[in-house]
Parts: structure tokens; C-alpha cells; sequence
């Protein structure tokens, strides 16, 4: 028996602590599971990551664990390797790495197995009962009617909202009861796979990309870029099925977005397997379920969005990422890791492939493609049948605009409203700052020392770029011709929306964006009543074009163009482009040819001129190159480090010391301190330092050695600072 145990938990301190074993615990703890322990005040559930029989700490100093909770690892071998590699990656404590990994309910203590459920079902009494007599409790009568039907497990009857008081006074007269049955874990799929459907024909390209990925064994990942309507996810139907035939499990990561009943039916009803569906709107319980289901090789396919990611596989087979180039995989807050890239590294660890599908490949994937470290599979036809969009641009310079939008847009809308159909308008509204613009000759300010445009910072009175720090006070006057209207700050999608619905009193207006959805199936009500046709105008941001098919939709407006092309955030073109791509690629179906608009002051911009001609995939293509001669991702690799302080000077000097500790040379660049886009919020100054390499490696070896002395540092403790690596916005 080890007499000290050090482990992992979930607090930002990047270090692991040392406890001693009481001889009151019996069994043998070991590296992966719980402990329950004393720290601070508190009680904390941590992850034992070792064991050892000597201890540095004196005597008097040590605590003693309160509580083994396993008495076997939680997490495979692969994934808890994966998790130390992730947090050495994105140097962030073990623990809140580990703690990302597992089900909240495990980090709160429940039992890693469950040997037995529990069911709900009516007596002999209640299925006497006459429903009439609960006419004065309809809570009752719910309960009743959903029972008379089938038995039901307690996390089914929850999830239906039933009432528990209700439950109670039913169970007191004795109307439905409660039994407990051993849980027998069902694998017959492993030996027996039934189709639920007929897969569909391949079409000569499918075939071709099936037959790659199933020559395939042990790691490898392939890019399958296909453009939208080509028929990806026959693809992966097609790869499920002869990985579940092998017995093998599969992990599919879909975006935020992307995870609706429609996405899930379809893999649903190709196989009669059990699917485990992971996502942010499951309680503890039920999400737990899953993971267990998943574990023991229950389910045989695991679908699910970013934090899916960690759910482990009896039987890994394989890992498919849906629309890889979505943001949504890379977590914004707290430990900022990307689950694609940490996908790939799982494919790794667990020697099975990794395939990432697409319309619109990420740079950083499209990079990783045509080097040839990433298999490289293409679909350039449309699998069902689509007309193709009509295409065009409408030059806003020295137009008059009514809440950003033109004439010419406006007589368009109406065109189609009148014509029954429905109008879709995004504004690409992500938080950037604008850059300042003349809305007379379409100028757009750029520093007179880079080549890059000036940033509004309207709260400051200034100009400011990026790339360099150099600024000005915003001008009155256009640089080029003198005219006074100059325009930084835009239209968002609320402003927007009232005035099409005063435009347009006669067709219903949804709003589509991260204030209208935040609410649990709000975004699953609003795109249910957008295909049922309640609404005829709907206002969105980027979140609509994703993995959405709306057939009665045949006029696209893109409003906020130059906004969403020259904002500081390099990405930005990237990200315009793979919008722009997918909503063309999403209006007008078969049936209704689909037209898209996009307003610009910059009728003449190449890149507009190269998307609209030449397709993504081009555009992309030298996008890449572009990246590559400015030295930014994936080219180079990325650390931005964000501070923020009620006073701007500590930020500010705290920065200027972590730049200190950073090395400077032809292979290491150092950018800022600088303000952040948004340079002030709630009060606070946010600042930002950029730490840029040539190699991976190099930047994780000098930021290794500065951390240690970042965190000594006395104004460390004065501002809120946090990393991000590989940072996917740099708000
Ligand atoms: P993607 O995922 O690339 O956008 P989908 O897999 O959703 O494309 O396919 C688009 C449409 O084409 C779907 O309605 C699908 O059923 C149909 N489809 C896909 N492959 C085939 C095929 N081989 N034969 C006939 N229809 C197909
Ligand atoms: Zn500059
Ligand atoms: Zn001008």
C-alpha cells in the first residue's frame, strides 16, 4: 500500500498536491482515480495522477485523503494521456484539464457504475384506476398516461418534466410503484449489426472516398472536403457502418449548432445500434448515462458536441468531425482547447482514424492537407439535385442606407416576401471592431506602416493598428477625399431586426444569434417554426448558415461585408469566406433557385472577386499563401496572452514584464502590449501580448521557461490574465 498519493485538482494553480493515505481507506489507489480531499476550507474531488511511499512535505504539513471514490481508473490509458497532453499544450493546470474530461456528475462524486436502474411502472391498482377521477390533478394524470404506455426509468420520467410531488401522492395510493433490475450490458451488435434503411447508391466520387478510408488501419486522418450538398454524410454513414461491422465504436463531433434532431435521426435510422447523444443541454444525469454507455460499448456510435471529445470507447474505432472548420470546437472560456486538433491527437493515442469533412477546410487543416500529412479527399458534385445560385454584389458606396441596408436590397426582399418565399440576412456581427471607412469614395484607413487597416476604438477616441501599435486620433475627414462621412461602428442584428419588421409590417421576423438562443431549445423552437414558415424574414448571425437546410429560403443578404473582410482579426477574410460559402451553398434548394447579395463599399475587392469566381477552395488556397508571407497561423504558431486590470497601467506593465521573459529573434516574434479589440469592458482594461513562433516546439519550450517566472511576478496578482493557444478570436 503507497503511503502518499499526489493529485490532480480542479484549481487554476498549475501544480498537483500531496496527501497521505489513512489506514482507514483499504483499497489500493492508483493513478486515474478519485479522491476526495481536504483543501483549504473546502473538499475537493481531484484525480490521482500518482503514488509513491516518501513524501518531501514535513509531517505536520501533509492532510490525509477523506475518501477513495474508484477502485479502478476512470479514463483509458489514451485519454488520460491525452488529457496531461493537453494540458502541457495549452499550459493549464491538470486538473482543470482533467476535470474538462469528465462528466460533471463523476467530478461531483457519482458512481462510476451503475449495476442496477431503476424503473417506474403502474400497479394492478393503477391500471384500474379510472383516469376521470384525477380530473382535479392533471400533474397526476400526466403521470399515469405516460406510465400506461410503457414502464419508464427515473431519468426518463425527468426529462419529460413530470411533477414529483405528483409522483409521491400517486405512489402513496399505491397507483405506480418503483422496481430495481440488474443492468445487463447488450453487445449483440457487435456480432450482429442490422441496418434500420438501405444505404443510398455511391455516386462514383463517395465510392472512390469510401474505399480510401476503409483501406485505412491504425492512424490516420483524412480531410474530406466536399462541397455543401455532396453527400459527406453518406460518407460517413458509409465508413460507420464497416467500422461497427468490425464491432468498433464511433465518436462523431458535430458543431454547437449542428447537433439537431434532424442531424441525429439520420444516424439514427441507418443502424439499429444505441447512439449516445452528448450535449450541453443534458442534466448531469442523463449525460452521465451516456457516458457509461459509451464506456462499456453500449452505444455504438457516441455523437456530440465540443466536450464529447473525452468521452471514452470500449471499442475505439474510429473519430469523424463534422464541419471541421466550425469555431465552435475550440472553447472560448477557461481552458481554451480545441477538440479538433485534440481529436487528431486522440486518433493518435488510440491508433484508430480521424476524418474531418467539410465544405470550407480551416486553414490550418487545408495547410496540414496539401503538405500531405493529412490524407486529402475531394467531392466537387452535388449529390442530390440543386440548381446553382445566382451571384451578386450591390455597391453601397454613397448609397443611401436605411439601418445598413441598401435600396437595391430592400426592393429585392420585397421581391421575394411578395413571392411567398423566404429572405435570410445575415450581419456578421462577431464583436470586432470595425475598421473606419468613408462611406463617400469606399477608403479604407490603413496604417501608414503595415499593411493592414486601422481599427475603431470608439471608447478611446482612436485609431489604432494591430499589427504594429501605431495610432492616431480618429480623423474627421476621409484621407482620400476630404468627405466627413466617415463610418466605424455598424448595424447589429436587434436594430436590424425591428426595422424590417416596421419595413415590412406583414412577414414575421425571427432574430437568430447568441442573445436569442442562450435560453435551452430556444435555437431548436426558432429553426422548427423557420421550416414550418412562421416566419418569413430571418436576421442572423454566423450561427444560421451552419448545417441548415432551408428549402422555402431563395434570397441570401449579406449586409455587413466590409465589416466581416477587414477587421483586426486576421481570420477574418477566412471566416467570411466559409460563411459566404455555406450560405450559398445553403439557399434555394431543388426546387426554387436561390439568389445571394452581398453589400460591400468594395465592389472591386479581389477576394470578393476570387469567392464569387473561383470558389472557396481557391480563395483559400491563397488565403494560405498570404498567411504564410505575414508570418501568421498556421504558419507560425500562436499564444495570445489577455490581461485585464481596473487600472490600464497594470495590465499594460504586466504585459511589458511577460514580454521580458520571451525570447526575440528571426524565430520569435513578441506583439504589444496592445489594447484589445474591445479595450474595455465591465469596467475593465483589457490588453493583449502576442507571442508568435516558427516552430511548435520552440513556443512551447520558451513559454514552459517563462511561465514559472510570469506567475512569480507581484502584478500577476493584480490582473486577471489567462493564455490561449492557437487563439481562434482575438477579442
Ligand atoms: P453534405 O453532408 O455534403 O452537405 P448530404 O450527405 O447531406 O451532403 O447529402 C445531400 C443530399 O444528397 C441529401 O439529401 C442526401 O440524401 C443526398 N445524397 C447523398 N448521397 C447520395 C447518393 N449517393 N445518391 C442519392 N442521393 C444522395
Ligand atoms: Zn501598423
Ligand atoms: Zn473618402
Amino acid at each position: 500500500m503507497p503511503l502518499f498519493v499526489e493529485v490532480a485538482l480542479p484549481v487554476p494553480m498549475r501544480q498537483t498536491f500531496s496527501y497521505s493515505v489513512p489506514e482507514s481507506v483499504t483499497s489500493v489507489p492508483a493513478q486515474g482515480m478519485r479522491v476526495k480531499v481536504p483543501f483549504g476550507r473546502q473538499q475537493l474531488i481531484g484525480l490521482v495522477i500518482g503514488t509513491s511511499d516518501t513524501c518531501n512535505l514535513a509531517p505536520n504539513q501533509i492532510k490525509s485523503i477523506i475518501e477513495l471514490l474508484d477502485d479502478e481508473p476512470l479514463l483509458p490509458d489514451s485519454l488520460y494521456k491525452l488529457t496531461v497532453w493537453a494540458a502541457r499544450y495549452y499550459f493549464c493546470s491538470l486538473g482543470q484539464m482533467l476535470s474538462q474530461a469528465l462528466p460533471v456528475a463523476l467530478r461531483k462524486g457519482a458512481e462510476v457504475t451503475a449495476d442496477t436502474t431503476i424503473f417506474w411502472s403502474l400497479t394492478t391498482s393503477g391500471n384500474a384506476a379510472s383516469l376521470d377521477t384525477l380530473k382535479r390533478a392533471p400533474a397526476q394524470k400526466k403521470v399515469i398516461e405516460a406510465l400506461l404506455k410503457t414502464e419508464m426509468t427515473q431519468e426518463e420520467l425527468t426529462s419529460l418534466a413530470l411533477s414529483k410531488p405528483a409522483m409521491k401522492a400517486l405512489q402513496d395510493k399505491g397507483w405506480i410503484a418503483k422496481h430495481e433490475r440488474t443492468n445487463k450490458i447488450d453487445l449483440s451488435w457487435r456480432d450482429n449489426l442490422e441496418l434500420g434503411e438501405e444505404p443510398l447508391t455511391l455516386n462514383p466520387e463517395q465510392a472512390v472516398a469510401v474505399a480510401t478510408l476503409n483501406q485505412q488501419s491504425g492512424y490516420h486522418c483524412t480531410l474530406l472536403e466536399g462541397i455543401t450538398g455532396s453527400g459527406k454524410t453518406e460518407v460517413y454513414l458509409a465508413l460507420l457502418e464497416s467500422v461497427l461491422k468490425q464491432g468498433k465504436q464511433a465518436l462523431i463531433l458535430v458543431p454547437e449548432i449542428g447537433l439537431t434532431p434532424q442531424t441525429i435521426s439520420r444516424f439514427k435510422s441507418r443502424f439499429k445500434v444505441k447512439v449516445a447523444v452528448i450535449h450541453s443541454g443534458l442534466t448531469d444525469n442523463q449525460r452521465l448515462t451516456a457516458w457509461r454507455q459509451a464506456k462499456t460499448g453500449e452505444a455504438a456510435i457516441i455523437i456530440g458536441t465540443r466536450s464529447a471529445l473525452f468521452t471514452p470507447m470500449a471499442y475505439p474505432g474510429t473519430i469523424i468531425l463534422d464541419e471541421e472548420h466550425d469555431s465552435s470546437f475550440k472553447q472560448q472560456e477557461g481552458v481554451g482547447y480545441h477538440a479538433r486538433d485534440l481529436a487528431v491527437m486522440r486518433g493518435h493515442l488510440e491508433k484508430i482514424p480521424v476524418l474531418l469533412g467539410t465544405a470550407t477546410p480551416s486553414l490550418e487543416s487545408l495547410q496540414n492537407a496539401l503538405s500531405g500529412r493529412y490524407k486529402h479527399l475531394e467531392l466537387g458534385q452535388r449529390a442530390g439535385n440543386a440548381e446553382k445560385v445566382r451571384q451578386g454584389i450591390i455597391d453601397i458606396s454613397n448609397q443611401p442606407l436605411k439601418t445598413g441596408m441598401s435600396h437595391a436590397l430592400l426592393n429585392e426582399i420585397r421581391i421575394h416576401l411578395d413571392a411567398g418565399n423566404q429572405v435570410l440576412l445575415f450581419l456578421n456581427r462577431r464583436g470586432f471592431s470595425p475598421a473606419l471607412l468613408c462611406h463617400e469614395c469606399g477608403h479604407l484607413h490603413e496604417c501608414d506602416r503595415c499593411d493592414a487597416f486601422f481599427t475603431v476604438h470608439q471608447s478611446l477616441g482612436e485609431i489604432r493598428c494591430h499589427h504594429c501599435g501605431n495610432h492616431y486620433a480618429i480623423p474627421r475627414q476621409c484621407h482620400n477625399c476630404g468627405s466627413t462621412m466617415l463610418m466605424g461602428q455598424g448595424v447589429g442584428t436587434e436594430q436590424l431586426a425591428e426595422a424590417l419588421e416596421k419595413e415590412f409590417p406583414k412577414y414575421p421576423v425571427v432574430r437568430i444569434d447568441r442573445d436569442t438562443t442562450s435560453r435551452k431549445g430556444a435555437l431548436e423552437g426558432h429553426l422548427n417554426a423557420i421550416h414550418k414558415g412562421e416566419y418569413k424574414i430571418l436576421v442572423g448571425t454566423q450561427m444560421l448558415a451552419k448545417g441548415h437546410h432551408f428549402p422555402d429560403v431563395t434570397l441570401v443578404g449579406l449586409l455587413d461585408v466590409d465589416g466581416a473582410l477587414f477587421s483586426a482579426d486576421f481570420r477574418a477574410p477566412e471566416r467570411f469566406g466559409q460563411l459566404y460559402t455555406q450560405v450559398s451553398g445553403r439557399a434555394g434548394r431543388a426546387r426554387k433557385p436561390g439568389t445571394v447579395l452581398m453589400q460591400t463599399h468594395q465592389a472591386n475587392n479581389a477576394i470578393l472577386r476570387e469567392l464569387m469566381h473561383k470558389g472557396y477552395g481557391e480563395f483559400a488556397r491563397a488565403q494560405l499563401n498570404e498567411r504564410k508571407q505575414a508570418l501568421l497561423p498556421p504558419a507560425w504558431h500562436m499564444l495570445l496572452i489577455r490581461a485585464e486590470a481596473h487600472l490600464a497601467i497594470d495590465a499594460d506593465n504586466f504585459l511589458s514584464q511577460v514580454a521580458q521573459f520571451l525570447p526575440q529573434n528571426e524565430e520569435c516574434e513578441v506583439i504589444g502590449p496592445m489594447p484589445a479589440p474591445m479595450d474595455k469592458k465591465a469596467g475593465k482594461y483589457r490588453r493583449h501580448l502576442i507571442f508568435q513562433t516558427k516552430s511548435r516546439n520552440l513556443l512551447q519550450q520558451a513559454f514552459e521557461h517563462a511561465l514559472p517566472q510570469i506567475e512569480a511576478l507581484p502584478l500577476a496578482k493584480r490582473c486577471r490574465w489567462s493564455l490561449d493557444r492557437d487563439p481562434q478570436d482575438l477579442l
